[in-house]
């Protein structure tokens, strides 16, 4: 990219100015010879578009934008949101831990107004930092861009909900494609996606795979990235332009006019083409731009430009291929297929691994699976057109066809251990979960890139520098020895990110969105698997408050999704950590949830298998209404697995007010829902006893539903006998399984808790779950697998 190129100027004189009016409102000069570009029009248009003021005095603490989300439709006031707002702060790492801390926002009115002390520790900051730059620094867009979202994430420049890095970013955008032709009334979005990443990711079936999975996953965020980098190359324009990039989907602001339409179809022919070599057509690049008005900018036609542009893109994916339909349609010859990813058009398959009985495998999942090894500790990702660079682990050839408007191409990604690799002036190189300042300047490369990877994955104790194994998972798990398998997406994100902000869903409001996701998905997963004491939310609830549970491995995380592996019941605990971790992430908003699925599967069980499993379980979690959980062959909303009282007693009173009443809802001491009867019982079954008390336990739950059905096959003689048998019917035979406890533990006052909610109406239609888990987690080796587990205990 031409640094003297007038987009590029115009996004830097924005970010100069942002630095500037930070350094201003800490109380500090910049150093000398650091010397603005000369104000372009652009600029200025692009500030009074977006309505940007750089005083100083306006920045305040920033509001928590989630809390916008569904306030203008609430049908109900009493679902709206309450207001929160973000503690001024940078994003750092802190003493040796590599992720950030998550920051949670705080709520009015119980906190109180950020003090002059918390500004003031920013401001010093911001202060120290600022004396260490340079005049060389001062003219690098990439070291700019960071310091603006290092120090700017948690405060506001105006107005209350938009962060400062946001605004700046987004005014920065604009003015970049206003600066060829400042008149231009129209700017253009460019959308892409990457389609048939499920396929690719999904659908390996070799044993000992992980590592490859999670390659494969790797592979897709640099095609992701290459597709940027040629779309920023093509349309000569600086990075600040790529409103979101991550999950295989993208957003990119640029001039409108006939030249961005041609560019962008040559990059989707070029790109595609290699795609379609590369995977057999089961990747397709989706990319089209659509123009509109800069006035749209500021106010909520902006999101309808989104929504359509995302629209336009499901169109080309029907019709994808097009021009290769002879080569697809086509009889071509047919080779033994690849044990690892089927595909059958390579003559010649070589084992994976260096043992006798290795599977025959195509080069591809050759090459995935050596990078999966080398994905542990990469820092810095070079980008660049030489094929060697001295000191990199492991390079990826991106080989982009000649087409009738592009040169052949042809680019390595290097992979490095070190954030300090030497590179010629052209290359790229991406800075790997890396938000310390000096790694960005000059002296080292040109144009560094942060790049955000939700990437989190234990080492392995037996294989060292690789990540953990299924084998290692399956040891370290309590009880039963099973790898456990999480999926999890936001519940109707498109809805959110189309409409969510109503009147007020703007273009730096939707940069905002898509960083505060990116950063959830991408960054703070990393900190909460790695560092789970330090950034666990204030009162989040626990099985085992004191484990690190840190057996994970990440195979994807970005976007609004994850798929993530690691010891069954590590895995279970992460996934509550998540949710509730998401929850005061963004303000307990009842208009953003989350939903999420489980399975468990032995080392041997075939992946694709066990991601499907997972993936049913999600999708019934997503049939419950979203905001649940599908675990165990059951789903209940998280609500009632972690047992928050107000909630469960809410659900009851709503469908059954008639039936129960509130004055029979036990005494707090009493746990409720599954997660508090689960930490209760495994504390108090005495070992020896506890396994007949589980089998008693699924007997009765077993009763209890056989009843039910036979009930529902005939009339109902009464309307109250169905809720009579599924509340009450159990009741004589559970306090039987009680009585037949030893006395010794029956004696135990804490058992009384135990007692009562067995035997509490409230608890009945979470029996199964409850039984299930603790005889999981009892479990300490057998050889079935967790589905025909758990089909056994269904039976
Ligand atoms: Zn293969």
């Amino acid at each position: 990219m031409s640094n003297t190129k007038s987009a590029y100027k115009a996004a830097l004189g924005v970010f100069q100015q942002a630095v500037r009016t930070l350094a201003t409102w800490s109380g500090t000069n910049l150093p000398d010879g650091c010397e603005d570009v000369a104000s372009l029009e652009a600029m200025e248009i692009a500030k009074e578009l977006l309505s940007w003021q750089s005083e100083a005095d306006n920045i305040g603490a920033l509001r928590l934008l989630f809390d916008g989300i569904g306030s203008s439709n609430s049908e109900s006031e009493s679902i709206k949101p309450k207001r929160h707002y973000w503690q001024p702060q940078a994003i750092e790492t802190v003493g040796e831990e590599f992720y950030p801390r998550i920051p949670y926002p705080l709520s009015y009115p119980t906190g109180s107004d950020p003090t002059d002390m918390d500004f003031e520790k920013l401001k010093q900051k911001i202060q120290e930092q600022i004396r260490n730059l340079n005049k060389y620094d001062w003219q690098n867009l990439a070291l700019l861009t960071l310091f603006v979202e290092k120090f700017g994430s948690y405060i506001h420049l105006g107005e209350e909900d938009v962060a400062f890095t946001d605004i700046t970013k987004s005014t920065a955008a604009i003015a970049a494609t206003l600066a060829e032709n400042p008149e231009a009334e129209n700017i253009a979005l460019v959308a892409g996606d990457l389609s048939g990443i499920q396929n690719f990711i999904y659908t390996i079936s070799s044993d000992g795979a992980l590592k490859s999975l999670r390659a494969r996953s790797f592979y897709l965020e640099l095609v992701t990235e290459e597709v940027v980098q040629q779309l920023l190359q093509n349309l000569e324009l600086p990075r600040t332009n790529v409103v979101y990039a991550g999950g295989g989907n993208l957003y990119v602001l640029a001039p409108a006019g006939e030249d961005t339409q041609r560019k962008v179809a040559q990059v989707r022919e070029q790109i595609n083409h290699w795609l379609f070599d590369c995977f057999q057509g089961k990747v397709f690049l989706a990319l089209d731009h659509l123009e509109f008005h800069r006035n749209n900018i500021q106010s909520k036609e902006f999101s309808e430009y989104w929504s359509a542009a995302t629209k336009k893109l499901a169109k080309q994916k029907a019709r994808k291929f097009e021009n290769q339909l002879q080569t697809l349609l086509g009889k071509q010859t047919t080779y033994e297929p690849c044990r690892v990813c089927h595909r059958d058009d390579e003559p010649k398959l070589h084992p994976l691994r260096q043992e006798p009985d290795s599977p025959l495998a195509c080069k591809t999942c050759r090459e995935m699976f050596e990078l999966g090894g080398d994905l542990l500790k990469v820092k810095a990702i070079v980008r660049s057109h030489r094929k060697d660079i001295r000191g990199s682990c492991h390079s990826i050839h991106f080989q982009l066809p000649a087409t009738p408007s592009l040169n052949q191409e042809d680019i390595w990604y290097h992979l490095f251990d070190s954030d300090k690799p030497v590179v010629v002036e052209s290359d790229t190189v991406l800075l790997v979960d890396n938000w310390n300042i000096d790694n960005y300047q000059f002296k080292l490369f040109k144009n560094p890139v942060p790049l955000l990877l939700g990437n989190y994955g234990k080492e392995s104790e037996q294989e060292q520098s690789n990540f953990i194994r299924s084998e290692e998972m399956v040891e370290y798990a309590e009880g039963i020895p099973r790898v456990g398998y999480l999926r999890m997406d936001v519940d109707n994100l498109g809805t959110i990110f189309a409409q969510g902000l109503g009147e007020a869903q703007t273009l730096p409001r939707l940069t905002g969105l898509s960083r505060q996701m990116s950063y959830f998905f991408k960054v703070y997963l990393n900190s909460l698997a790695a560092n789970r004491q330090e950034n666990m939310p204030p009162n989040a609830r626990k099985l085992t408050p004191s484990a690190k549970r840190e057996n994970l491995l990440f195979i994807y995380a970005g976007g609004d999704d994850l798929f993530i592996s690691g010891s069954w019941n590590e895995v279970v605990e992460f996934a509550f950590d998540i949710y509730q971790s998401f929850r005061s992430h963004t303000g307990y908003n009842p208009n953003i949830s989350i939903s999420g699925g489980i399975s468990l599967a032995e080392t041997k069980f075939p992946l694709y298998q066990a991601a499907e499993e997972s993936g049913d379980a999600e999708e019934k979690a997503k049939g419950n209404g979203r905001d649940s959980l599908g675990m165990f062959g059951q789903v209940f909303k998280w609500d009632e697995w972690l047992g928050n009282r107000d909630r469960v007693l809410d659900a009851f009173l709503q469908n059954l007010e008639n039936y129960f009443s509130r004055e029979e809802f036990p005494q707090e001491e009493v746990p409720i829902g599954i997660f508090p009867t689960v930490d209760i019982l495994r504390n108090q079954l005495e070992i020896g006893y506890a396994r007949s008390f589980l089998r008693n336990l699924l007997a009765t739950a077993q009763l209890q539903e056989k009843a039910i059905e036979d009930l529902e096959e005939k009339q109902k003689i009464y309307p109250e006998q169905d809720k009579d048998l599924r509340y009450y019917l159990h009741l004589p035979k559970v306090a039987y399984t009680l009585a037949r406890l030893p006395q010794t533990m029956r004696d135990n006052p804490e058992f009384e808790k135990v007692r009562k909610a067995l035997l509490s109406p409230y608890n009945a239609p979470y029996f199964r779950a409850i039984a299930t888990w603790l005889e999981l987690l009892n479990r300490s080796s057998d050889t079935t697998t967790g589905k025909e587990k758990e089909e056994e205990l269904r039976s």
